[in-house]
């Protein structure tokens, strides 16, 4: 080891020939993806779409799947970032083969899977890079590094660290090691060598042919606190643990540069990379990114708050992420979404556009499909853990919370698919418990909007004495009571309204407005079900 080597790290654990033995080369054949996020107490949904794309490219390939927490940066560090991450991933159901588990919890023979865990391992790279010459002490301070930066833009330079502004890169070695053994502060910066190429490409497997210049700064490796900063350490990570496909956000193209010197020199074979375009969304006229300040759905949280299906939330993602996924979706409504093969030809170059509207379809299709119990239980653990009062209603009357189930699905009257999330609930289903019914009666402004005022006090008369009728085991119909009052459908009353009291909506409105509150929703016959016909002409008469 060389003088500066040494003043470097004088205390190095391991060499790089150590952690090379230590860490097994992976059979080249197995798949091998990482999502790799920093705990910075959010996870976006960019994020979670990212993952799946991930397990489920390496999955579909029998591959492998890991979870690495990228924390060398503790500014942006939040206390509890990573059990969000973890609880994220554990409801979601994604679930790494390798990596974090828990926080303090890991699987795989390739960890520690938290970079600020792996210290020494990134140490023993950046000192091989220093005995080639390949990595040099920086002393430059805040002041120096300000002043070059006003240079360049005073000379419309490109800003940076490189060629005359790179103070350190030629810098004696005697002076550094007198500086260092002195405790004077500084970062370990790459030396870019000079014979690097101006323009650089890759092919990108959702983009395609990248082409860009080369990378000239001589970045930092090491901060002053001797933690290698993100580029350094992910690319030793991937390398070790055997990375094959890159699949990221593309707001990381721009580091590619960096990335590819950092594996040349390294001496590392580079994985494969496939940038994935962030989720967009119209605000107005214009297509943003969805935004963490800006939008709540761009929190994983959201969607697990609201209470959508998981297989909402993965179906809804993966008409996304492959362009053919819904055709797929429509043939096998049922098969497992495992069994669909994503394709990176179809995953867009741009960013796909997010719709909550979409996703509600998306959802309301899958609670149809799922069966009263499961809805039943799926209701009960979501109002459990984000509605206690909510819960405790359900729980005081579950053959009613059944029965409204019973009100939906490929079973019910009029196939109803209401519910788009376990948190609409009370907003769709809420008339039917009389105690919020009565905190919001319907109004008398959404009656006269569908019946005339005039037939107001004949129709009650009427419906209460046919539903006395009923209560006496008469088989008339309600279709039976408005013809005999007069209504007929539209065409008849359209070609002779002076024959006609009005068409057969205002019947029917009358009924589920004083009823439900509602113009529209399950069928009468299912309301009266679920309340019971003694309710409803409660309803009628105190309206
Ligand atoms: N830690 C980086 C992030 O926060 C990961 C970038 C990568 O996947 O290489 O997004």
């Amino acid at each position: 080891m060389n003088k500066l080597t040494k003043a470097i790290f004088p205390n190095l654990k391991y060499s790089k020939e150590d952690i090379l033995n230590k860490y097994k080369r992976r059979d080249e054949n197995t798949v091998v993806t990482r999502l790799a996020p920093s705990p910075t107490g959010f996870l976006h949904i960019g994020g979670v779409y990212t993952a799946m794309i991930n397990e489920h490219i390496a999955h579909q390939n029998g591959g492998v799947f890991m979870l690495r927490i990228e924390d060398t940066d503790k500014k942006r560090e939040q206390d509890g970032a990573v059990d969000i991450i973890c609880e994220v991933f554990k409801r979601l159901g994604l679930n790494p083969d390798e990596g974090v588990i828990t926080p303090g919890e890991e699987k795989g023979e390739y960890g520690p899977y938290t970079q600020s865990e792996r210290v020494d391992i990134y140490h023993a790279f950046a000192a091989d890079l220093v005995e080639r010459g390949l990595a040099y002490p920086c002393f430059a301070t805040e002041e120096e590094l300000n002043e070059i930066r006003d240079k360049q833009t005073l000379n419309k330079e490109t800003p940076g660290y490189y060629g005359k502004y790179a103070l350190y890169r030629d810098y004696p070695v005697d002076e550094a090691i007198k500086r260092i053994e002195a405790k004077e502060e500084f970062v370990l910066r790459f030396r870019v060598p000079e014979d690097e190429p101006q323009r650089v490409s890759i092919t990108d497997l959702i983009k395609g042919e990248i082409e860009m210049d080369n990378n000239f700064n001589d970045f930092v490796l090491l901060k002053n606190d001797m933690v290698p900063t993100y580029h350094f350490a992910h690319a030793i990570d991937d390398y070790l643990m055997g990375t094959t496909v890159v699949i990221r956000g593309d707001e990381w193209i721009s580091s590619l540069p960096i990335h590819i010197e950092l594996f040349k020199y390294l001496g590392f074979k580079r994985p494969d990379y496939a940038h994935v375009a962030p989720v967009m969304k119209m605000d107005g006229e214009s297509r943003r990114k969805l935004s963490k300040r800006k939008d709540p759905e761009a929190n994983a949280m959201f969607y697990i708050e609201k209470g959508y299906p998981v297989k909402a939330i993965y179906a809804y993602l993966y008409t996304l992420i492959n362009s053919n996924f819904e055709e797929w979706y429509l043939q096998n409504p049922t098969l497992d979404l495992s069994e669909f093969k994503f394709t990176y030809e179809n995953m867009g170059i741009d960013g796909p556009l997010f719709d909550l509207q979409k996703l509600d379809n998306i959802s309301r299709e899958i609670i149809y499909n799922t069966d009263v119990d499961t809805n039943v239980k799926n209701m009960l653990d979501w109002a459990y853990e984000f509605d206690n009062s909510l819960y405790n209603r359900l729980t005081q009357n579950l053959e009613l919370l059944t029965n409204i189930f019973k009100t939906q699905g490929p079973d019910s009257a009029e196939h109803r698919k209401d519910l788009a999330n376990y948190s609409s609930f009370i907003s769709e289903f809420g008339f039917l418990y009389n105690d919020i019914f009565e905190q919001n009666p319907p109004s008398r402004e959404l009656l006269l909007e569908n019946v005339s005022e005039a037939n107001v006090e004949l129709l009650r008369t009427e419906y209460l004495k046919y539903f006395e009728e009923l209560k006496n085991g008469s088989e008339k119909t309600m279709k039976d009571l408005a013809k005999e009052l007069g209504y007929t459908d539209k065409k008849k009353y359209t070609k002779n309204p002076e024959a006609y009291r009005g068409m057969f909506p205002e019947f029917y409105h009358f009924l589920r407005i004083l009823a439900t509150g509602k113009t529209q929703g399950i069928s009468m016959d299912d309301v009266i079900k679920v309340i019971g016909l003694d309710e409803v002409i409660r309803r009628v008469k105190e309206f």
